[in-house]
């Protein structure tokens, strides 16, 4: 199995998955048709459905139109809010589409309906892939709009956790080097998290996408995985796991910087999917 990573907007991306031999694709996160409508003719792969991580604008805005164009497009998804949504899954609901299989994990937090879907092809020597959308980021995690810090925990600890070490992981946004150098200052002794920063900056200076990881690395960087560490409970002053996760994200929400040009307000309304900026301006 295939996965095309494909850039979109300031910092988000789609994937198409694709099984090689039928040249058939499954995408994730359909924001923008048109990217993905080149993208299908470029790879010259027919459309089956859509994974859709969570409502969303930048992740859900493309499923309408792709599903006028496209009138037996299966849309799954996990929030009655997703945009042409056709199939709703439930948690550990298995799907097929030829020889990839999908399990549907349901990970509330981000979004209340949010999905992260763990992709794997009969046969094959691949790697799974996990498509964690705004949950798990490269050295980081999603901001919690409905949800609770205890649920995002269990969504990182028991339900991505657990998966294959192996597993690439595929996340809904590039926030890497600026999640690492928030990873850099709750753990200022980790070489690795310094290694992989300075390498996310290079991947940034050449435009390059630092997706996928694998489930194995992120346990040794991504401090939100790491709330069982000394190092990390000493920054955040809590013992209790759950305690140091939702400190922790507390002060990463700090550390966040506003996008360009969009007030604090615009920013909190851009996330929760209120408004498009990019409509907006035409
Ligand atoms: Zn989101």
């Amino acid at each position: 199995m295939k996965v095309k990573v494909i850039s979109v907007l300031e910092d988000n991306y789609m994937y198409l998955i694709i099984e090689e031999s039928t040249r058939h694709a499954v995408a994730v996160d359909a924001a923008v048709p048109k990217r993905l409508l080149e993208i299908i003719r470029k790879e010259d792969v027919s459309l089956k459905a859509i994974l859709t991580t969570h409502h969303h604008w930048d992740h859900a805005r493309g499923n309408v139109e792709l599903a006028q164009l496209y009138p037996d497009l299966e849309v799954y998804g996990g929030d009655e809010r997703v945009g042409a949504l056709t199939h709703p899954v439930s948690h550990n609901e298995e799907l097929k589409f030829g020889s990839i299989n999908v399990r549907c994990l349901l990970t509330p937090g981000h979004t209340s309906g949010h999905v992260c879907y763990f992709v794997w092809e009969d046969d094959s020597p691949d790697a799974p892939a996990a498509f964690t959308g705004d949950t798990l980021f490269i050295g980081g995690c999603g901001r919690i709009f409905e949800g609770t810090a205890e649920q995002m925990y269990k969504n990182l600890t028991e339900v991505l956790g657990p998966l294959p070490q192996e597993t690439k992981v595929f996340c809904g946004h590039e926030y890497t080097a600026r999640n690492l150098k928030f990873a850099l200052k709750v753990e200022p002794e980790n070489d690795i998290v310094k290694e992989k920063l300075t390498w996310a900056k290079l991947r940034e200076d050449e435009d390059l996408p630092t997706v996928p990881s694998t489930l194995a690395e992120e346990f040794f960087y991504n401090p939100f995985l790491r709330v069982l560490e000394k190092s990390v409970q000493r920054f955040t002053g809590k013992a209790d796991p759950i305690e140091v996760f939702a400190a922790l994200h507390k002060a990463k929400d700090k550390f966040r910087k506003p996008k360009e040009g969009l007030n604090p307000q615009a920013m909190v309304a851009l996330e929760l999917g209120l408004f498009d900026p990019l409509l907006e301006k035409k």
